[in-house]
């Protein structure tokens, strides 16, 4: 496939090549190949991707990823009060796609801007900026010599479906080109599950064995001539940063004091938050007569029990009452059905962990307990490398995604198999970027493409 060409991972403008760059020197791309291009405008950070097709074959598989490049800074929601540095901190990464696709098909490029939950929040928050902060980025965008096709805020039902899409189109779940010369559908191969962490939202959508019983959590697809009936759902201020904001209020809220005992935070480490900092975001509520100069310090104490117990405080598993086909909050959701794959936030946390290897439950959850136990000094000196706010970060995060994977979505021992947790799929980065720029270009045909005749050789 031409995808697996390169596989480039950029921080624009510090030009640091993070993944491997696969025989650059001899990477030959023939004229007829096309291109995309999609800006994943998340919460805490935006992602542009540049795709690649062979010119003609828009309407089967073989679409990969050859570039994905890190804006660096935040995401652009967080240029609520600078529209214009949210415009200026995309031109590094978009002057890098420039120069991978050659001039003379720039301007028949698509170009797509895709914001998730941080614009949600911001737009709930105030919509007037949300718009400023849209017209700022579709101005940069404009101002390259490709095919704008304007900035969206996905809805959560889209950001699954499409994150869905994805996976299932590079795993060529959907429709295969056979040996024969023929698009077949594979019987074998059921459809995949997608499980997506974002920084301010999480979804997770799969084809049910019965039937969605709740049509806000339906989408149906006609995808290669058949037809789809998928369960889709995003729990809004369930990405992993809101959800750990969330935490840290929690424990202010059982303990109204300016020292703040933190079990999930590592023994040894301490910090400062400000209370304006804390409540700034709309999934966190302040308490009444709050205080925003008040600064709180933070203290670690590394107290796995204690953390898994304040982590549960963040779901509401009472609503759901004896229902099986719930998830959390009381929100509709068949039994999770099928294989799944697990990535962004998910993956980035467990690789770090070292449990991407299909490691059962129960060694999930010791090593996870183990890792929450070690100190700061500890920890510090055994990944010098690691940012240390992440580093702070993945006790809380693995104790969230455990309780959200098992008890929120009721993946038990048994199923947790199921679960692979994957950053890549056939060499290309899985999220919803891809699937979003099959669906407006069209690429996926509702009916199967037309049997390729057989060529002489
Ligand atoms: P994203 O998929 O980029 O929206 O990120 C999802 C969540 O993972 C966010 O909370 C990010 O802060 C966090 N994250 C992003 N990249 C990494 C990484 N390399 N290691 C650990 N966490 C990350």
């Amino acid at each position: 496939a031409v995808g697996c060409l390169l596989a480039v991972t950029v921080v624009c403008g510090t030009i640091a090549l993070i993944l491997s760059v696969v025989g650059v020197k001899d990477v030959y791309l023939p004229p007829s190949t096309k291109y995309g291009l999609v800006l994943d405008a998340g919460s805490s950070h935006t992602t542009l991707y540049v795709y690649q097709w062979p010119a003609g074959k828009e309407n089967g598989t073989g679409i990969g990823g050859v570039l994905t490049g890190i804006v660096p800074g935040p995401g652009i929601s967080s240029y609520a009060d600078d529209p214009a540095g949210a415009g200026a901190s995309l031109r590094a990464c978009l002057d890098t796609a420039m120069t991978l696709i050659p001039a003379k098909q720039q301007r028949e490029t698509p170009a797509y801007l895709g914001a998730t939950a941080g614009m949600r929040l911001l737009r709930e928050q105030n919509s007037t900026k949300a718009d400023l902060v849209f017209a700022e980025v579709s101005r940069t965008i404009r101002q390259y010599p490709v095919a704008f096709q304007g900035a969206q805020i996905l809805t959560g039902n889209e950001e699954g479906s499409f994150g869905w899409i994805t996976i299932n189109y590079l795993l060529e779940t959907l429709v295969k080109f056979s040996f024969a010369g023929k698009w077949i559908q594979p019987q074998a191969a059921e459809v995949l599950g997608a499980l997506d962490l974002g920084g301010a939202s999480t979804q997770i959508t799969f084809q049910p064995r019965g039937t969605v019983e709740d049509n806000s959590t339906q989408v149906l697809f006609r995808l290669y001539g058949a037809n789809y009936s998928v369960y889709t759902h995003s729990y809004l201020c369930y990405g992993r940063d809101q959800a750990l904001k969330r935490l840290l209020a929690v424990l202010r809220e059982e303990n109204p004091s300016l020292q703040l005992s933190h079990p999930c935070y590592p023994r040894g480490y301490e910090e400062n938050v400000t209370a304006a900092a804390l409540y700034a975001s709309p999934c966190v509520p302040a308490p009444a007569a709050q205080d925003s100069q008040q600064v709180l310090t933070v203290r670690g104490t590394g107290a796995p029990a204690e953390c898994r117990r304040a982590v549960r405080k963040l779901f509401n598993f009472t609503a759901c009452g004896a229902n099986r086909t719930c998830g959390f909050n009381g929100v509709y959701q068949p039994p999770a059905h099928g294989q799944f794959f697990a990535f962004s936030g998910f993956y980035y946390t467990f690789h770090f962990l070292n449990l991407t290897g299909g490691q059962p439950l129960s060694t999930t959850n010791a090593t996870a307990w183990a890792f929450c136990t070690k100190s700061w000094t500890e920890l510090q000196a055994s990944f010098p490398q690691e940012r240390p706010s992440r580093l702070r970060d993945y006790c809380s995060s693995a104790s969230f995604i455990l309780t959200l994977l098992h008890e929120g979505y009721k993946f038990d021992e048994q199923s947790w198999s199921n679960i692979h947790f994957r950053q890549q799929a056939a060499n290309t980065d899985i999220g919803w970027a891809l699937g979003y720029m099959l669906n407006l270009t069209s690429m996926i045909p509702a009916e199967a493409p037309e049997q390729v005749k057989g060529q002489q050789c």
